[in-house]
């Protein structure tokens, strides 16, 4: 009946633009590479116009669907994203369950693909007769390693995690301190800890779990995971998976920024950003301006209203800043610095600048996609984490693999000043990060060229998805 149709694959987005771009990008090299073409199916509260403009600009085949909204009204206010997105998650399974019905009549749907908190949807692909359930894991083999050992850690880890004396030590990782373990698992009163969990059990459902990472970024975890094991899936790293053709567009475009890079010198800018929805509070704000201007180093600052009002992510469901953020910068710190320095409200078109020669530094947030676009371009980076699992990754990059330098906690002016400058010009630690991340780029390029690690283990995908067979991997 669909014998002549490209096989086709559904993928369940939950919000975030940071979730979306890795699996539309996933979705893209899918249809150019092996021919499969794709429906990204999203939650109606993902209906930001930022994220809209983005599924306007996929190419044909890559299509997208919203599922109708669901009532989540009941739910606490200052509930976390992640209990909200695994909520909407479950609440849409009826409806999810009708879509890929519909969608599996009109398409020679070959599998379906859930991301990190849309595991319950396997319950919905069950019930429309889907028979591959496939995780697509945007962030990396640390954190999934984690969330996998999750139900083993809940019976055997007393307390918070934050309270613990020595460091998780987990097959493969680098050890992480209890306060730096991924943000929504410490405080185990609130229900977004319980959803980890769970979570960490469902994964176990899937017929194989793709991640965005590469092997050369987290050696150890990649050996482990690489060998198949009866008490988990199989593990295929296909990374980086980063957008290939940003222009910049949507909230971005016509970014004063490039023309200012043009007229920069060779890797003298440290790029600041702190992702799709990060802002800092009030005082790291104006300490980050300062230390800036002490470093001397140019700057380009993606500026955003400070979070001292509500949690620090707020911004996370529309990019747009919502008041005037300059105005939270301190007292003639832009005419003081205007030489050196440029400052943008709320948005950058992030792949273009770090793609800029211009551009020799990143201080980020280090949301995973930032580090793979810092890594893809060879950018050596300063890691100020705010939250998810960003402060696991720093801790990966700086004690790990060591592409990234960390901020002390305390986030004063001089230490921020030594940072920029160690990572930017320094002869110690910073030339050996810069070492580094430049063999990571080349790493992460090998990776993807035909017959590379990550180009062959997508490869080896698309043969289970097409070759027949069962839900296959394990
Ligand atoms: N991004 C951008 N311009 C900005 C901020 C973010 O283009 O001013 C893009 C960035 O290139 C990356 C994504 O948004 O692809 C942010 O994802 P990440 O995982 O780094 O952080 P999150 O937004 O999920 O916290």
């Amino acid at each position: 009946f669909h014998g002549n149709s490209p096989p086709h694959v559904a993928m369940l987005v939950t919000p975030g633009m940071g979730h979306l771009i890795p699996i539309a990008e996933l979705a893209k090299r899918l249809a150019t590479r092996h021919g499969v073409t794709s429906t990204l199916i999203t939650f109606a509260s993902t209906a930001s116009s930022t994220q809209r403009a983005f599924l306007a600009s996929l190419p044909s085949a890559v299509a997208s669907l919203s599922l109708p909204p669901v009532d989540l009204s009941d739910l606490p206010r200052g509930a976390a994203i992640e209990t909200l997105m695994s909520e909407e998650c479950v609440r849409s399974i009826p409806a999810l369950t009708k879509l890929l019905l519909d969608l599996s009549r009109a398409a020679n749907l070959v599998a379906f693909v859930a991301d990190l908190f849309g595991a319950d949807s396997f319950d919905a692909a069950a019930a429309a007769g889907v028979r591959r359930k496939y995780l697509f894991f945007p962030t990396n083999l640390h954190v999934l390693t984690l969330i996998l050992h999750l139900p083993e850690l809940d019976v055997t880890v007393p307390g918070e995690f934050r309270h613990l004396p020595e460091p998780v030590r987990l097959p493969g990782c680098v050890a992480i301190p209890g306060p730096d373990i991924l943000m929504p698992l410490q405080d185990k009163t609130n229900p977004c800890y319980k959803w980890m969990v769970h979570h960490g059990a469902k994964y176990r459902e899937a017929d194989a779990i793709l991640v965005n990472s590469f092997d050369a970024v987290e050696p150890g975890p990649a050996k482990i995971l690489r060998q198949p094991s009866p008490d988990r899936p199989v593990v295929y790293p296909v990374g980086p998976l980063i957008q290939a053709d940003r222009d910049g567009g949507g909230a971005g475009s016509g970014c004063p920024c490039m023309e200012w890079l043009d007229r920069q010198p060779a890797k003298s800018v440290i790029f600041v950003s702190f992702g799709s929805g990060g802002s800092l509070p009030t005082e790291q704000m104006r300490e980050l301006a300062l230390g800036l201007e002490i470093s001397g180093q140019r700057f380009l600052w993606v500026v955003r209203s400070p979070s001292d009002e509500g949690a620090v992510n707020d911004n996370y469901y529309d990019a747009e800043s919502k008041k005037d953020p300059f105005a939270y910068l301190p007292e003639g710190f832009v005419e003081r610095t205007k030489d050196v320095g440029l400052v943008v409200p709320s948005w950058a078109p992030q792949i273009k600048v770090l793609s800029h020669p211009a551009t020799g530094g990143f201080l980020t947030h280090c949301g995973w996609n930032s580090v793979l676009e810092s890594l893809v371009y060879g950018v050596p980076m300063v890691a100020w984490p705010l939250f998810a699992e960003q402060r696991q990754n720093a801790v990966m990059l700086s004690e790990g693999v060591g592409a990234a330098i960390r901020v002390s906690e305390s986030k004063g002016r001089e230490k921020i000043a030594a940072v920029v400058r160690e990572v930017m010009a320094g002869e110690g630690r910073g030339a050996a990060v810069r070492a580094k991340v430049a063999e990571l780029q080349k790493a992460a390029a090998e990776g993807l060229k035909e017959g590379g690690a990550a180009a062959t283990a997508l490869a080896e995908v698309v043969e289970k998805w097409t070759g027949g067979g069962g839900g296959g991997g394990n």
